[in-house]
């Protein structure tokens, strides 16, 4: 369940999280309960009207399985009028700029390509997005230890996290670290794929388990494009987060909480209705614009199924 504030978020969690005993069961919403969450639109501009009209371009939450998130984490999601009625971040004239911050190295066999990363979130979050210059990892910094199930490195997220806060730069909206290095947040955990602090707008994610070399599994000949993918997702769902958005338990959805990485690889590029709705009103973007520039992004990286439901989008606006 989303409770504010949540200060501190872990992201993708340990099978310690998967093993949470739920305290109720997740009951998936009626379209009583969508229509509800995303509240009147009679008030918005008609362009707007007609790209937040739920179709069959947004699919209802599917029930969750066993392993899923809202099966371990039954959430209760949180409305439009609920988000307007909270505090959350969100960009000034003088705090409005996202910042990518690269923690070692980033090898082309495995890594997403920066740029595409920045690319990808200017036109998500139709913020200027920069990239600062990478700092080597510190290893006295960031407590190094060998993961017994992978024998690889891993850095301890918190202190990363700590790091981060000294490193915020004055126009930042907020700071996102991300590394190739596998992380975990305490002593106790496996691993996670990252960790935020939303009062400190400073988030560190691991870009580190999207490669199918990192399981020793057989990569596929556009396992570059999976890595891509995976890096975008993660990062624009985290960032989802940064501007207070909780997880979606309405729609298939960016925002949807995901145990694994079989069930973020299920979970969509976009954001529902509710959700874009929230990230509208915060950020107060032109909708047409913001798809025109993820489509952009879609058709120039040929993921073909993302430009076909973003063009659709676009003819819908007109
Ligand atoms: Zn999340
Ligand atoms: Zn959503």
């Amino acid at each position: 369940m989303w409770r504010r504030p949540i200060l501190q978020r872990l992201i993708a969690f340990s099978w310690f999280g998967i093993l949470a005993v739920a305290a109720f069961a997740f009951e998936p919403p009626s379209a009583a309960d969508r229509a509800k969450a995303l509240g009147s639109l009679e008030n918005e501009p008609a362009v707007l009207q007609r790209l937040l009209t739920p179709d069959e371009d947004f699919a209802p939450l599917r029930t969750p399985g066993p392993g899923d998130w809202l099966t371990s984490h039954p959430e209760r999601g949180q409305t439009f009028d609920g988000y307007c009625t909270v505090g959350f971040n969100r960009p000034t004239t003088s705090r409005n700029v996202i910042y990518l911050l690269p923690l070692g190295e980033f090898p082309a066999d495995n890594s997403p390509p920066l740029e595409d990363l920045r690319v990808y979130a200017e036109a998500y979050f139709q913020l200027s997005v920069k990239i600062l210059a990478a700092i080597p990892i510190d290893e006295d910094k960031f407590t190094p230890r060998i993961n017994d199930y992978t024998q690889k490195r891993q850095l301890c997220s918190m202190g990363i996290i700590n790091f981060l806060k000294t490193q915020l730069p004055a126009d930042a909206y907020c700071l996102l670290g991300v590394t190739m290095d596998d992380l975990y947040p305490s002593p106790l955990w496996n691993y996670v794929f990252g960790q935020a602090s939303l009062k400190s707008r400073v988030g560190i994610y691991s870009f580190a388990r999207y490669d199918p070399a990192f399981f020793g599994d057989k990569r596929s000949n556009d396992y570059r494009q999976l890595i891509l993918q995976r890096s975008c997702k993660v990062l624009a769902h985290e960032t989802t987060h940064m501007f207070g958005l909780p997880h979606c338990i309405y729609f298939e959805c960016l925002a949807n909480g995901s145990n694994n990485l079989e069930e973020a690889d299920i979970c969509p590029h976009q954001l529902c209705p509710v959700c874009l709705r929230k990230l509208h009103f915060n950020v107060q973007f032109n909708p047409v614009t913001r798809y025109e520039e993820l489509a952009r992004f879609y058709h120039a990286h040929d993921w073909d199924d993302d430009a076909r439901w973003t063009d659709r989008q676009l003819a819908k606006a007109k």
